[in-house]
């Protein structure tokens, strides 16, 4: 884990150095910065339901920027203009703006509860022996051979899940009771019908589970791959997001301080996933701009951990190119700058 981490503190550097040359020699450079533009960085964080409305109303009309994701066809039915904002405050507080009721599918935010649950059961040595911890610069799905790069792309998410201990339904009933757990929410479940489109309409993950499988990598027959399409049907609100980042952001300690769970080592792993391949390969961009670690995924969410403080959940469904929520990515950026919250300051 130490070597890791200063393999990762050396990718975010030069990453920095990286952008800030860009920066530098390009003149036209659109890139919006997330530092250093509020007077507020020593005061304690008092985020109000006004805030929040203030920023999703400015940033609101940014999914017409987007596409609705329909290449999992059952996707494409959600209503392009839903938004949600909320945040789990430094006590555990929950403040909600917008569709605060609309239920959309976790999608990929539901790899990061698989790792930890894999890495609980396996040892983080294990899990990793099996794949890197690497960064990407592929859009998320196109992984082909060898070990998967990390746990936050298809294939190694595929390969996490089928880590889990259990046959059948198992492994993807744990990641349920997780999610139910950390959102104190047992209304959770999963969506049958985007369940199914993804089954029917996975080839491409059903590719690389397949030679996952011929390269020894995964044991077992394609129970396992369903339960990565089950994981990813699980539906939630943007405040069940917001919960996750909390949770993840104090070391695995639920919103209302339960703390059965509690594990700093693990939080450590996840929110270092998260940063370097969360936001897939629009990453190291998502880095420099935001600087937080945080996990979307291709229903429109986005769940931001930031450490130590606060938990962000958004919800607009129109994706940018990276297959990141449009609208969401400007309210978490609006967010950011407005309160300092980068971790790069
Ligand atoms: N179920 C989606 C897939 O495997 C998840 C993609 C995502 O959210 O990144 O294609």
């Amino acid at each position: 884990l130490c070597f890791t981490s200063n393999k990762m503190k050396r990718y975010t550097f030069s990453t920095l150095l990286l952008s800030l040359s860009l920066t530098c020699f390009n003149p036209i450079n659109q890139t919006v910065y997330g530092q250093n533009t509020s007077k507020n960085s020593s005061k304690s964080l008092q985020i109000n339901e006004k805030t929040l409305s203030d920023i999703l109303e400015k940033n609101k009309a940014f999914y017409k920027e987007g596409k609705v994701a329909d290449y999992i066809p059952e996707l494409g039915k959600m209503q392009a203009d839903k938004i949600a904002f909320s945040v789990v405050n430094e006590n555990g507080k929950v403040i909600n703006i917008g569709d605060v009721n609309q239920k959309f599918t976790i999608q990929s935010i539901s790899k990061i509860i698989a790792l930890m649950i894999a890495v609980t059961e396996k040892g983080e040595k294990n899990v990793f022996s099996k794949m890197g911890y690497f960064g990407t610069d592929k859009p998320l799905n196109l992984e082909t051979t060898g070990k998967p790069l990390n746990p936050m792309m298809n294939a190694g998410a595929i390969l996490t899940t089928s880590m889990i201990d259990g046959e059948g339904e198992i492994p993807f009933k744990k990641i349920l009771e997780m999610v139910r757990y950390i959102t104190k929410n047992n209304s959770i479940d999963y969506s049958k019908s985007v369940y199914n489109s993804e089954k029917e309409t996975g080839h491409k993950n059903r590719g690389m589970f397949y030679l996952m499988k011929n390269n020894g990598l995964i044991e077992g027959d394609e129970e396992k791959l369903n339960n990565y399409f089950k994981q990813c049907s699980i539906e939630a609100t943007a405040e069940d997001l917001a919960k996750i980042g909390y949770f993840f952001a104090h070391q695995c300690t639920r919103f209302d301080g339960d703390t059965t769970y509690r594990n700093p080592e693990i939080s450590q792993l996840i929110q270092s996933q998260m940063l370097t391949a969360g936001m897939y390969e629009f990453s190291g961009e998502y880095s420099r701009t935001i600087g937080l670690p945080s996990k979307s995924g291709v229903g429109g969410g986005i769940t931001v951990s930031v450490p130590n403080k606060i938990g962000i959940g958004v919800f607009s469904p129109a994706l940018d190119k990276h297959g990141n929520s449009a609208a969401g990515y400007h309210m978490i950026l609006d967010l950011v700058k407005q309160y300092n919250l980068s971790l790069f300051q």
